[in-house]
């Protein structure tokens, strides 16, 4: 069957106009106006709606096994709560045991995804190295439509990779045509305040920014951007949170590297003084890493957002439920790392970005979907209105509101970040995939539809890359 939106407003990152749009098996089919109806097509009207991309999460771990627990919402509850919220995309993260072949983990993320109901996709990290870690890179990339590898800076004894891990994944990654991306915050700082903060009693919730100050991200933001620097690889940042982060970056920007950022929803809205909770279990459900910030951070990163020095926003969707968060009852170390959001995400850019005037509607476009789509090699198939592009549309109501809460959210958990907040225009509709995915309040789609998405990797961009870098390198002298 088809699907005929008329009498909307189109929005994409870079106009806004009137017209009807209609999508046929999967994609866009027409925009325009006067278009005449197919038989077997459910017309929708959304007069004084905005039509604009589903949102794509690049940052989601749904079903991650994490700190000795796995994360409440699986594929199939974190991709409802991604459709409830007008995202219709995620990038997940594929993140092998050490030791473990990529091929494996891939294969295993592969089945618990198979249940989407949403589109998605995977970063694949990089937790070790050897010769199979870089064959598998290779095969990855070549055959099942990676195109970007994970490096944790941090979980020392775990999955953090060290430099010497960075400069060999990097390097394939360049020569791979695949982005690298880090999750900055310096591992080796991270365990020695840690135990510090241990030893001196600091056992609750608020040791956890205590352990983890601004300066442990800003430290590895400017090593990461560095070695990549070096080699001449592209490098994207994973939830940038901190103003030194957003400054690395913006200076890397300024000296001709190819540098990317991505700000979550939170960080954006959320302050560190959640910590301070003398409600244990709310002050623990916001134990995320890196952790929320001193305010005059948010400001930072508005502003990277606005000059287009971050140009994504996440979520980094991991929920854990109150029972799991208790696992760190006595010590905040062992509390699993993480929060939700994926539903979330656009209503909260909407609310505090274009109400409060931060940002355009078509920016906010630019920000939740498009640029996304650019930086991961899926434009203009996805992030995008055109005839051709697959269907995946998010139908917004700039007049209805609605006050976000735990008690309301698609999430498996009794938390939420965002509690209380008031939001005025709306995600109303979802189509994914040319089909209604979420219609007022109710889900349409079915397990499993959501569809696998591979992302070439870049073969033309990384060939200036490697031409930009030879422009920087000195030539050896001939004697
Ligand atoms: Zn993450």
């Amino acid at each position: 069957m088809s699907l005929l939106l008329k009498g909307g407003t189109v929005v994409t990152h870079e106009e806004t106009y009137q017209a009807d749009i209609l999508c046929e098996d999967g994609v866009i089919s027409q925009i325009g106006s006067n278009i005449s109806t197919p038989a077997d097509t459910k017309v929708l009207d959304v007069t004084g709606k905005l039509i604009m991309p589903g949102g794509i999460d690049p940052h989601t771990h749904m079903q991650l096994p994490f700190m000795g627990t796995v994360a409440k919402d699986d594929f199939a509850s974190g991709t409802i709560a991604a459709l409830a919220g007008g995202t219709t995309s995620i990038i997940d993260f594929v993140i092998p045991n050490p030791q473990q072949p990529l091929l494996e983990a891939y294969q295993q993320w592969r089945e618990w995804s198979a249940k989407s109901y949403a589109n998605y996709s995977f970063h694949v990290a990089i937790t070790w190295w050897d010769d199979s870690v870089s064959q598998d890179m290779e095969t990855l990339v070549k055959d099942h439509g990676v195109n970007s590898f994970k490096h944790f800076m941090a979980y020392k004894n775990a999955i953090m990779a060290t430099d010497d891990i960075l400069v060999a994944s990097f390097s394939k990654c360049l020569e791979l045509g695949a982005v690298p991306t880090v999750h900055a915050e310096n591992g080796e700082l991270v365990y020695h305040l840690q135990h510090k903060m241990i030893a001196e009693g600091i056992t609750g919730p608020e040791g956890h920014p205590l352990s983890r100050p601004p300066l442990v991200e800003g430290e590895a933001a400017n090593r990461a951007i560095n070695i990549a620097g070096t080699l001449g690889a592209p490098i994207y940042l994973v939830h940038v949170s901190t103003a030194e982060a957003v400054d690395a970056i913006r200076y890397a920007k300024d000296h001709s590297q190819i540098v990317f950022g991505e700000v979550l929803a939170g960080h954006l809205t959320v302050d560190d003084s959640v910590y301070q909770n003398p409600d244990w279990e709310t002050a623990a459900a916001h134990v995320m890493s890196p952790p929320f910030r001193p305010k005059y951070h948010q400001d930072a990163l508005w502003k990277g957002l606005q000059a287009g020095t971050l140009q994504t926003t996440a979520t980094d969707h991991c929920a854990f439920c109150s029972e799991q968060k208790a696992m760190g009852k006595d010590n905040f170390t062992q509390i699993p790392n993480g929060t939700a959001g994926v539903e979330e995400r656009m209503m909260v850019l909407w609310e505090h970005g274009v109400n409060s005037g931060r940002i355009s509607a078509n920016e906010f476009v630019a920000l939740t979907s498009t640029n996304t789509a650019k930086i991961f090699n899926i434009y203009p198939r996805k992030g995008c209105i055109r005839v051709g592009a697959d269907a995946d549309l998010v139908v917004w109501n700039p007049e209805a509101s609605k006050t976000l809460s735990a008690a309301t959210h698609q999430s498996n958990i009794e938390h939420s970040i965002f509690e209380g907040m008031t939001i005025h225009g709306l995600p109303e509709t979802t189509i994914c995939n040319g089909k209604l995915a979420w219609h007022q309040g109710e889900l349409l789609a079915q397990s499993g539809e959501g569809k696998y998405i591979e992302r070439p990797p870049y073969a033309g961009y990384y060939d200036t890359l490697q031409k930009r870098q030879e422009l920087n390198t000195p030539k050896a002298v001939s004697r």
